[in-house]
């Protein structure tokens, strides 16, 4: 019988029920599946370095002989130590293992072996605990396998080997003949093979740029044709209108990158097919006008706008600016929020339902039971990374199809936005209204808190306000060298800044009452706020000036960046305090970052190297295929070149039905399968 990669792992020789059993917890089924199950990482050794030569906190692998070995130790019941010296020609080095009586008893005094481990510097040479122990003559990279109890890494190679042999060394190619050439790819059986036994560095790089492209290849054409999908629905035409009344009630001229995201969104608009579009752009960039603009072009069409904010405070700030701007211009604006009392809430929604309000700002309240439309035709999301993909969906079902608007103040790397919003098209808003201010930032150490308090005090006495961020709201027992909110604002009203009027404001407050406190400080009836993240959304106070943020090393950058956002709104200069007692190197680099520039996406490109996309405000959620070998943060340039090589191939074939594209499109399918849908 001829053995393919859909053959199931029992035709493998040496693979019996049981062992089956086994790969079937790692999720192997088919001889394709065990051919695709790479290694997490490999032991390289094909250079051993002297003990001389290692350095300092380095895995690495290290040829020396033994020279002495201690006795049994007994710990304690179930914990002996061992003590090994081992040494080349110019140092030693001392090996410490727990409870391997075997591995120690089999080392013979004299003889030479390789240790793998992590090493450490001592006086006289180094140190290793629990390494690996390999046979001196032992050469190349050593794969290593994401194993299960009763399957052993030796089992996985030779198995691996016995299926590519059964394969008769050829596995089928994914990828096109001509992709492979184009992108200088090797073939999949070549890198299939190199991944499981290299036989050079060079030989695994190529099989992994191969793998890494595969899979970003995949993911880039499932996107597109999902995207594809959701394309056919029949949208609402906005006619192209004269804005220029509306640029006149602005009251400000407009950046070039406000007029050319508007200019997109209108073409957008414009169209039969529903606009899909995200505008980005960092914090203070004039997101609201692109949004006013384009809903001012829709109401002129005769469409109704719902604009949804993440929270009460938020919603109630742009209905406001809304008002303002669109009364002289005889558009209607209402408010619709949950904490407003039933018979506001009432009239609200027979303003909406009536066509009297044009636009409607809200919160979620927008999206419950009761609200209808006469004739919603764009729907405008602030602050995206705070809804769930599946609350835009839900107010996109209030209407036949409507445009929508999403705008996010979290920069997103291109590459990030892409496979976070793979459904949408991306705007850019990458310049600042021109007169502001940056805001100047400082990173100091605890012990400088009290200047600093002294310098909010001064600016309070201004009449200028200031915000302080702590990570935690109360003290407890596992955090006890962080700062919390609530504690630091009783301090400070008792102390540092007797007499200064400061409020507190945490998450676990009832919304009514956060409500209230975040009125109070836009209101300027309270000078300081102590708070935890929860100001991170974009309120505006524009008379706030300071922001302290404690334990700043606690945060990301991003996140960090943000928080900054909220101050530097109005004319004065303002101020971000960065506190830490951070005594990492790496640490403080990062948060210099952030005292040097103020441009987000630098920033976030930055957080993303550093923390990975995981990180990336709950980009789990967003429903990602699990990618095997491919990473999207560090492989980025790849991710580009695939998804350009997508996009060719699907301009030849958009829907993936030629037969030669047939084993493509089925992978593809299963990856995207793979995504969590939340
Ligand atoms: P964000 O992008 O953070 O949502 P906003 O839309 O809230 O920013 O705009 C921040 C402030 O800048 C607002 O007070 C707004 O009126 C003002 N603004 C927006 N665009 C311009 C511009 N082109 N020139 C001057 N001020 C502007
Ligand atoms: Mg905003």
């Amino acid at each position: 019988m001829e053995i393919t990669p859909d053959s199931d792992i029992r035709y493998i020789k040496g693979v019996g029920e049981k062992r089956a059993a086994l790969y079937g917890r790692l999720g192997v089924f088919t001889v394709g599946d065990l051919l695709e199950h790479y290694p997490r990482d490999y032991i390289d050794l094909t250079a051993p370095k002297s003990i001389s030569d290692a350095e300092e906190g380095e895995l690495c692998a290290i040829r020396a002989s033994v020279d002495a070995k201690t006795s049994e130790q007994r710990i304690r019941r179930g914990l002996s130590v061992y003590k090994v010296r081992v040494a080349d020609d110019r140092a030693d080095m001392l090996l410490t293992f727990f409870n391997m009586k075997y591995a120690v008893e089999s080392l013979e005094i004299g003889k030479e072996y390789i240790f793998y481990g992590l090493f450490s510097k001592r006086f006289t040479g180094g140190e290793m605990t629990a390494p690996e122990i390999f046979p001196a003559e032992e050469n190349g990279y050593l794969p290593r396998y994401p194993l299960t109890e009763g399957l052993s890494g030796k089992m996985i190679s030779a198995n691996v080997k016995a299926a590519l042999e059964a394969c008769g060394e050829q596995i089928p190619d994914e990828l096109p003949e001509a992709v492979l050439k184009q992108y200088f790819l090797c073939s999949k059986t070549e890198a299939v093979r190199s991944i499981h036994f290299p036989e050079s560095a060079s030989a695994l790089a190529r099989a992994k740029r191969r793998l890494i492209f595969e899979e970003f290849f995949e993911f880039s054409l499932g996107l597109a044709l999902t995207r594809g999908k959701n394309r056919a629905a029949t949208g609402i035409p906005v006619r192209p209108c004269d804005l220029r009344p509306f640029f006149g009630a602005l009251g400000f001229e407009l950046t070039d990158a406000q007029k050319r995201v508007i200019a997109e969104c209108t073409a957008d608009l414009a169209k039969p097919v529903p606009m899909n579009r995200l505008v980005q752009g960092d914090v203070g960039s004039g997101k609201t006008a692109v949004a006013a603009a384009c809903m001012y072009a829709a109401v002129q069409s005769g469409l109704q706008c719902a604009m949804m904010a993440p929270t009460e405070v938020l919603a109630a700030q742009h209905a406001e600016t809304l008002e303002k701007l669109f009364a002289p211009l005889g558009i209607g604006v209402a408010l619709l929020t949950g904490s407003m009392k039933e018979k506001q809430k009432e009239a609200a929604r027979d303003a909406i339902a009536s066509g009297l309000a044009q636009i409607a700002v809200g919160t979620h309240a927008l999206i419950q039971e009761g609200v209808s439309f006469r004739e919603l035709g764009l729907v405008v999301t602030d602050e995206q990374h705070r809804f769930g993909v599946r609350q835009r969906l839900a107010l996109m079902e209030k209407a036949r199809s409507p445009h929508a608007l999403v705008m996010s103040a979290t920069p997103i790397p291109r590459t990030l936005a892409f496979v976070m919003y793979g459904d949408l098209d991306v705007s850019v808003l990458d310049e600042m209204p021109k007169n502001r201010l940056p805001v100047k930032t400082y990173l100091i150490e605890p012990d400088l808190l009290p200047r600093a308090m002294s310098f909010i005090r001064k600016f309070a006495d201004h009449g200028l306000q200031s915000y302080i961020v702590c990570p935690l709201i109360e003290q407890n027992e596992e955090n006890l060298s962080l700062t919390a909110a609530a504690d630091l604002a009783e301090r400070l009203t008792g102390q540092e800044l007797a007499g200064c009027s400061v409020g507190l404001l945490h998450g676990k407050m009832k919304p009514g009452e956060k409500e209230r406190v975040m009125r109070a400080f836009a209101e300027n009836r309270l000078q300081v706020l102590v708070s935890t993240t929860v100001v991170e959304v974009g309120v505006d106070v524009p008379n706030a000036v300071v922001m302290l943020i404690e334990d700043a090393d606690r945060f990301g950058l991003s996140q960090l960046h943000q928080l900054r956002g909220r101050v530097g709104r109005g004319t004065e200069q303002s101020y971000c305090i960065l506190v830490s007692g951070t005594r990492n190197a790496e640490t403080q680099e990062r948060l210099k970052l952030l005292c040097s520039t103020s441009d987000g996406f630098r920033i976030a490109e930055q957080d993303l190297r550093m923390r990975g996309p995981g990180d990336f405000f709950g980009f789990r959620q967003h429903g990602l295929p699990t990618l095997k070998m491919a990473d999207m943060a560090r492989d980025m340039k790849l991710l580009e070149l695939a998804k350009q090589a997508a996009a060719e191939l699907l301009e030849k074939d958009p829907d993936l039905k030629l037969p030669e594209h047939a084993l493509l499109s089925d992978r593809t399918e299963r990856l995207m399968r793979t995504a969590a849908v939340s």
